[in-house]
């Protein structure tokens, strides 16, 4: 890469980074040495806003003898970011393909998620993850 990668939620930072091939353009999410489209090597870290549109999700339940608060669904989505790449977050179960989201991040510490502050990170034993909630709330 040509620069440094900023961190992502990955490494504990709550943002999502895409990256931009500079000479196809082609954009993709999560770290890699090299464009999967032409191979080249000149590639551009994007921190991205958080913006997408959902092209799949579905939901999961969690086993009640695992999960503090019961058997309690978990969506999962994936979502095409604004600048490029598709990422796989959180979403709230029933979130429809098609639907305008912005990712927020949540610290999920043994199990249970709850909403990280701005800028805070990871209380200790906590795994932040991104969380696509529905544009405009
Ligand atoms: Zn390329």
């Amino acid at each position: 890469m040509t620069s440094a990668a900023p961190p992502d939620w990955t490494a504990g930072t709550p943002r999502l980074v895409v990256y931009r091939c500079q000479l196809c353009g082609h954009a993709w999410y999560l770290p890699r040495q090299a464009c999967p489209g032409c191979g080249r090597t000149e590639v551009t870290p994007v921190v991205s806003a958080g913006a997408g549109v959902v092209v799949a999700s579905t939901t999961v339940w969690r086993r009640p003898d695992v999960s503090p608060d019961g058997a309690s669904p978990v969506g999962i989505a994936l979502v095409d970011l604004a600048e490029g790449g598709r990422a796989m977050g959180r979403c709230r179960p029933g979130t429809p393909v098609g639907a305008r989201v912005r990712a927020v991040f949540v610290t999920e510490p043994a199990g249970h998620a709850e909403h990280a502050e701005d800028g805070e990170h990871p209380k200790d034993g906590g795994r932040l993850l991104p969380m696509f909630e529905p544009e405009g709330e």
